[in-house]
C-alpha cells in the first residue's frame, strides 16, 4: 500500500488526511491498515511515539465503529492525561469531516462530574487512564458490553508507572469477544506476560527499527565530569542557536536546579516535575509547545506522555537508571520523519553505558566534541547576524527616525559599523567566557558540588590520571588545622580565589598552624597574585612559595603523624603507586 487511498479509508476520513497533509501511510500505518481494516486477530505493535501509532490504529478503528450506535465500542488506554488529550485531539482531527463520530477522554485530577456526563450522553471511544477508567468501570458508567476493540498504549510505560493491576481489571471486565491491541517501545518480560494473558495469537508488527527510529535520530554523547555537566550542558546550548529541547534530569531537584541555571544564563527554560500541580503543568507544557520556551527540563516521570513536535534535540544530562527510558527519552525527537538529535552528557565510567545502548538501539552514539568558545561565539553571532539581515523594515516607523539616526552615526565607516554590531552581538557570551579556560567553554560550579560523592570519586579518578606528573609548585599558607581548615577547605579557598582558572592541584599537606599545598606550575604566578592582599574574616592570609618537599620526608611525616594517632589532613589519601592528584576547577 502506497497510498492512504488504496487503504480502503471511508472518504471523509482520506478527506481529513489530506487536509492535515498526511500525504503517505508512514510504515506502521501500512503494516496496522493492512491487518486492521477487517478480521479480529490481535496486533502487537513495537512502536514509540513519533512513528504515526496513534493514526496507525486510530483509523481502521474509526473506520470499523458502527456510528449508529453510539456506546463504547472502543476503550483506548494510555499512561497519562496528556496522552489522553492528545490522542482525542488526533482522532477529533482525523474524524473532522465525519459526522457524528466521538471520542471522550477520561482521566484523574479533572473533574468526575463532567465525564460521567458527558459517558452518559453516549460515546464511541474512551480514551482514558486505567486509574480513571476503572473507577468509571467500578460505578457502572463505563458500560464494557459494546466494546469491540481495546488499545493498550505505551503499554511499557504504563506498566512502570505501576497501573499492573489497574490493567488486569480492565482487560478481565471487557467482553472475550473482542481485537485487543497493544503498542509499547520496548518488550518487558511484563508486557510478554499480558500479550500471554489476555491476547489470542498476536500479529507482531514494528515501525520499521524495532524501537528507535534510527534513521532519523543522531545519538551522541560529550563527556564531562559530573561536576562540569551544566557547563558542558551551556556549551552545547550554546552551540545550538535554535535548539528546541527536553533535558532529562534524574531528579526533580536537579530539573529545577538545571532549570534556574539556564534561566539565570537568559534561556527561556522551565521545569516539568512532579511537584507541580496539574495547572502549573498544563502552564508550562502551553509556553513549551508555543515555544515561548525552548527548554524544558524534566524528569522521566514527569515527561511521560508528552507529545511535543518539532524537537530538535533531546539532552540526556545524565543517562537514565534504567536504560529503557532512553528508548523513551529520545523518541521525543526525529518524530514523523523529521531530523532530531539524542546528546548524552556522560561521564567517563559511563562508556559501557553506551556500548549497551548502541546494541539496544541498533545504531552508534558518536563521542562528541565540546564546542571551543571561538566555534560557540561563532555560531552565535552569525545566526544574529542572519536576524539582522532578515530583520522585516516597517518603512513608516523607520521614516521617522532615519535621518537622526544616519546623521549621529555618520562619523563611523562602514567598517566600524560592522565592527560595533559585531562587539554588541557577542559581547555578553564574551563576558561570560572571558573568565573560563580555551578548552572548556564552561562557568565554575558551587562548592556544594565539590562535595557531591560522585565528584569525589571523580577527582579521585582524575588523581591518577595525574599521578606521574612532576609539573607542581609548593606553596606555603598560613593556615592549618588550628583554624579548622582541611585539605577539601583548602582546595575550596583555593578555588574562591582563583576564579576562571582550571589547573590541577597535587598533594595538600594540613599542618596545626599552617599548610602546604602545590598546583600546576603554570597557575603559580596567578596563585601569588589571586591570594595578594586575601584575606578569611580577619586572619590576614599569607602565601608564598615553599621549597619542593621530598618524598622521603613526606614519608616520615606520614609515620609521624599516624604515631600520634592525629587525623591525616592529606585529605586524599596516598596510595602505594606514585603520587595523587587533586583537580581544582
Ligand atoms: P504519533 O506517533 O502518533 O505520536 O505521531 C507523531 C506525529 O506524526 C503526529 O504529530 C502526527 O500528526 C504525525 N503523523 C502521523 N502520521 C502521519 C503521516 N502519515 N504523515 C505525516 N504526519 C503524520
Amino acid at each position: 500500500m502506497e497510498t492512504f487511498a488504496e487503504s480502503g479509508l471511508k472518504p471523509a476520513l482520506l478527506s481529513a488526511l489530506s487536509i492535515l497533509k498526511y500525504d503517505k501511510p508512514t510504515p506502521i500505518q501500512v503494516k496496522a491498515l493492512d491487518h486492521l481494516m477487517e478480521g479480529d486477530i490481535d496486533l502487537i505493535g513495537l512502536a514509540q511515539t513519533g512513528t504515526g501509532k496513534t493514526a496507525a490504529f486510530s483509523l481502521p478503528l474509526i473506520h470499523r465503529t458502527h456510528l449508529e450506535i453510539k456506546k463504547v465500542q472502543t476503550l483506548i488506554l494510555c499512561p497519562t492525561r496528556e496522552l489522553c488529550l492528545q490522542i482525542c485531539r488526533d482522532v477529533e482531527s482525523y474524524t473532522q469531516d465525519m459526522r457524528g463520530f466521538s471520542a471522550l477522554a477520561v482521566y484523574g485530577g479533572a473533574s468526575m462530574t463532567k465525564q460521567i456526563k458527558a459517558l452518559k450522553k453516549g460515546t464511541h471511544m474512551v480514551v482514558g487512564t486505567p486509574g480513571r477508567t476503572l473507577d468509571l468501570i467500578k460505578r457502572g458508567i463505563l458500560k464494557l458490553n459494546n466494546i469491540r476493540w481495546v488499545v493498550l498504549d505505551e503499554a511499557d510505560e504504563m506498566l512502570s508507572m505501576g497501573f499492573k493491576d489497574d490493567l488486569d481489571a480492565i482487560l478481565d471486565a471487557t467482553p472475550e469477544e473482542k481485537q485487543t491491541l497493544l503498542f509499547s517501545a520496548t518488550m518487558p518480560k511484563e508486557i510478554s506476560r499480558i500479550a500471554d494473558k489476555y491476547m489470542d495469537n498476536p500479529v507482531e508488527i514494528t515501525a520499521g527499527q524495532r524501537n528507535i527510529s534510527a534513521a532519523n535520530i543522531d545519538h551522541g554523547f560529550y563527556y564531562s565530569a559530573p561536576r562540569d555537566r551544566y557547563r558542558t550542558l551551556k556549551a552545547i546550548v550554546d552551540a545550538h542557536p535554535d535548539m528546541y529541547a527536553i533535558i532529562f534530569c534524574r531528579t526533580r531537584a536537579e530539573t529545577k536546579d538545571v532549570a534556574a541555571q539556564l534561566g539565570k544564563d537568559n534561556y527561556s527554560a522551565d521545569a516539568l516535575h512532579g511537584d507541580l500541580s496539574q495547572s502549573q503543568r498544563d502552564y508550562v507544557m502551553d509556553r513549551f509547545r508555543r515555544k515561548q520556551l525552548h527548554f524544558l527540563v524534566a524528569t522521566d516521570v514527569a515527561a511521560r506522555g508528552l507529545d511535543v513536535n518539532d524537537l530538535t534535540h533531546v539532552i540526556n544530562f545524565n543517562l537514565p537508571d534504567e536504560l529503557e527510558s532512553y528508548i523513551h527519552r529520545c523518541g521525543r525527537t526525529g518524530r514523523a520523519g523529521k531530523e532530531g538529535s539524542a546528546i548524552s552528557i556522560i561521564h567517563r565510567r559511563e562508556i559501557r553505558k553506551i556500548k549497551i545502548l548502541e546494541r539496544k538501539i541498533g545504531a552508534p552514539i558518536q563521542e562528541q566534541r565540546i564546542p571551543t568558545v571561538t566555534e560557540i561565539i561563532g555560531k552565535r553571532l552569525f545566526r544574529g547576524i542572519d536576524q539582522l539581515e532578515h530583520q522585516p523594515v516597517d518603512e513608516d516607523q523607520v521614516a521617522r527616525y532615519r535621518d537622526a539616526v544616519q546623521k549621529k552615526l555618520s562619523w563611523l565607516t562602514k567598517e566600524e559599523l560592522i565592527d560595533r554590531i559585531i562587539s554588541q552581538e557577542i559581547s555578553t557570551l564574551v563576558e561570560f567566557y572571558k573568565h573560563l579556560p580555551k578548552t572548556k567553554p564552561v562557568e565554575r560550579s558551587d562548592r556544594r558540588d565539590r562535595t557531591d560523592r560522585r565528584d569525589r570519586r571523580d577527582r579521585r579518578d582524575r588523581q591518577e590520571d595525574y599521578a606521574d606528573s612532576s609539573n607542581f609548585t609548593r606553596f606555603y599558607i598560613n593556615l592549618g588545622s588550628k583554624h579548622k581548615v582541611d585539605a577539601k577547605d583548602l582546595l575550596g579557598i583555593l578555588n574562591e580565589h582563583m576564579r576562571g582558572d582550571s589547573f590541577d592541584v597535587g598533594k595538600i599537606d594540613i599542618l596545626k598552624s599552617f599548610s602546604f599545598f602545590e598546583v600546576e606550575n603554570s597557575v603559580a604566578e596567578n596563585v601569588l597574585k589571586a591570594f595578594d592582599g586575601a584575606q578569611i574574616h580577619d586572619h590576614k592570609l599569607v602565601v608564598e612559595k615553599s621549597k619542593p618537599q621530598p618524598e622521603i620526608s613526606l614519608k616520615k611525616k606520614h609515620k609521624k603523624k599516624s604515631r600520634k594517632k592525629r587525623n591525616s589532613d592529606h585529605g586524599f589519601k596516598r596510595r602505594s603507586k606514585g603520587k595523587k592528584r587533586h583537580r581544582s576547577k
